[in-house]
C-alpha cells in the first residue's frame, strides 16, 4: 500500500455517505464469494471495508472503482453493511483529490460532457430529440398523461435509438397522450453519483425537478433502469415524488387493459437477463417475463443464474464509461450463459446491458448466433 488516506476523512467520508455500518462487518468473505469480480480476477470488497474500518484506504488504486453497484453482496451481508455506499465514498475522496487510475480516466470525460451537455455521450444539447425528428412525438405539455423520459442512450447511441423509436411506436399504436421534453432533458445523474461526483449528481437532478415541476409533470415512464432508480429513490431526497413506471410495468397495464393487443407470431426461444437496477435495486423480476410470456410463440428459457442471482453486465457503477480488458468483461460470461440456453435473443432491458453485451457479442464472433434486444423492440414487432 502506497498512498494512506487519513484516517478521519476516510471514516468521515463514508459516514457521510450513509456507509457507517461498516464497522458491523466481521470479515466473513461472504461478499467476496458472490462478487462477480471474483470470476474474472481476484478482487476484495471485504479488504476494502476492513481498511476503511481502519483508515487505511487506498483510495489512487483501482480497486475502489471496481464495485459495479450490482446489489448482490449488499443483499447477502449477514450484518447489513452497505458495501456500495463504502465504494462510493472512497470515490468521492479520490475524485476530491483528483486520484484517477488510467482505466477510469474515461469516466472524467463522460463527467466533463454531463456538465456541458447534459448528457455523458459528448452529444450537442441541441441535438437531444434528433432520433425523433421523423416519428412526430409531441413535447410533453401540462395535462398529458404522461412524460416518457428518453435517458442518453436512448436519445444519443445509434444502436439505443431503435429503442426509442420502439417505445414511440407501442405508445403512440396504444393512443397514450404522451410527450418526451427534448433538449430540456438532462441526464438522470444516477451513474455519475456513484462515481463519487456527488455535486454532479446534485445538479443534474435539480435541473430535471425544476423542468419536471415546470411543466407539470406528474407521472414519468423511463427506459433505463437507472433513471427508474434514482428518481424512485434518489429524487425523494430533493423533498419530491413523481409517480415513477418503467416501460415494462406500463406495458403489461396496457396489455392487461386491452389498450394494447400483440397480434405478431413469434417463433423461436428468448432468454431474459435481469438488469440489477432493475432486479436486485428493485425487485422487478415477473413484469419484463409477463410481457414476454404474453408473446404467442415465444418460449422464455431461463439461464443459470437469473432473478436474484443474475449476474451483472458489468456496466454499473459507472463502470460503463471505464476500461475493461477483455478476460475481464462479466458480459462475456452472460453472453456464453445466454448462448447456452439454445436462445436465439438475449433480452433485457438497460441500455447499459444491451451495449455490453452488444460488444461482447461482437468480440466472441456471436454475431450470427444471438441476438440482443431490448423487450419493447419484441413488443414492438408483435403489434
Ligand atoms: S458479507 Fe458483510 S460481514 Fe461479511 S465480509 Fe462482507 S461486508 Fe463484512
Ligand atoms: S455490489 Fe456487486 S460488484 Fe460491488 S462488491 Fe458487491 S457483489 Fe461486487
Amino acid at each position: 500500500m502506497e498512498t494512506i488516506a487519513p484516517f478521519l476523512e476516510v471514516v468521515d467520508e463514508i459516514t457521510e455517505a450513509g456507509g457507517d455500518v461498516f464497522k458491523l462487518c466481521f470479515q466473513c468473505g461472504l461478499c467476496d464469494t458472490v462478487c462477480p469480480w471474483n470470476k474474472v480476477r481476484v478482487f476484495s470488497m471485504r479488504k476494502l471495508i476492513r481498511e476503511a474500518a481502519f483508515g487505511l484506504s487506498e483510495v489512487e488504486g483501482e480497486d475502489i472503482w471496481r464495485c459495479t453497484t450490482c446489489g448482490t453482496c449488499p443483499a447477502q451481508c449477514p450484518r447489513g453493511v452497505k458495501q456500495i455506499d463504502i465504494a462510493v465514498a472512497l470515490r468521492r475522496l479520490a475524485s476530491q483529490y483528483d486520484l484517477f487510475p488510467a482505466s477510469v480516466k474515461s469516466a472524467r470525460t463522460a463527467r466533463a460532457s454531463l456538465i456541458s451537455e447534459g448528457n455523458p455521450l459528448q452529444g450537442e444539447r441541441a441535438k437531444r430529440a434528433d432520433w425523433a425528428k421523423d416519428l412526430s412525438v409531441k413535447t410533453y405539455a401540462e395535462g398529458m398523461e404522461v412524460l416518457y423520459f428518453v435517458g442518453c442512450y436512448l436519445s444519443y447511441d445509434p444502436r439505443m435509438k431503435k429503442v426509442a423509436a420502439a417505445t414511440v411506436n407501442i405508445l403512440k399504436k396504444a393512443d397514450v397522450k404522451f410527450g418526451i421534453l427534448g433538449d430540456k432533458e438532462n441526464c438522470c445523474g444516477e451513474s455519475i453519483r456513484k462515481t463519487g461526483s456527488e455535486q454532479v449528481f446534485k445538479d443534474l437532478a435539480r435541473k430535471n425537478i425544476k423542468t419536471f415541476i415546470d411543466n407539470g409533470v406528474k407521472k414519468i415512464i423511463v427506459s433505463s433502469p437507472h433513471c427508474f432508480h434514482t428518481f424512485k429513490n434518489e429524487y425523494p431526497e430533493f423533498m419530491v415524488n413523481f409517480e415513477i413506471v418503467h416501460i415494462n410495468q406500463y406495458l403489461l397495464e396496457l396489455l392487461d387493459r386491452g389498450q394494447l393487443e400483440l397480434t405478431g407470431k413469434y417463433n423461436g426461444k428468448v432468454t431474459y437477463h435481469d438488469p440489477c437496477y432493475l432486479g436486485r435495486h428493485n425487485g422487478i423480476y415477473d413484469e419484463p417475463r409477463d410481457l414476454l410470456k404474453k408473446v404467442s410463440g415465444l418460449e422464455l428459457v431461463e439461464m443459470q443464474t437469473h432473478g436474484k442471482n443474475s449476474l451483472c453486465c458489468g456496466g454499473g457503477g459507472g463502470r460503463i464509461w471505464m476500461d475493461t480488458p477483455r478476460q475481464e468483461r462479466f458480459s462475456d460470461i452472460r453472453l456464453n450463459q445466454a448462448r447456452e440456453t439454445g436462445a436465439g435473443v438475449l433480452a433485457t432491458s438497460c441500455p447499459y446491458c444491451i451495449t455490453n453485451f452488444e460488444e461482447s457479442r461482437l468480440n466472441l464472433g456471436f454475431e450470427e448466433v444471438i441476438e440482443v434486444k431490448d423487450v419493447t423492440q419484441i413488443i414492438s414487432d408483435m403489434l
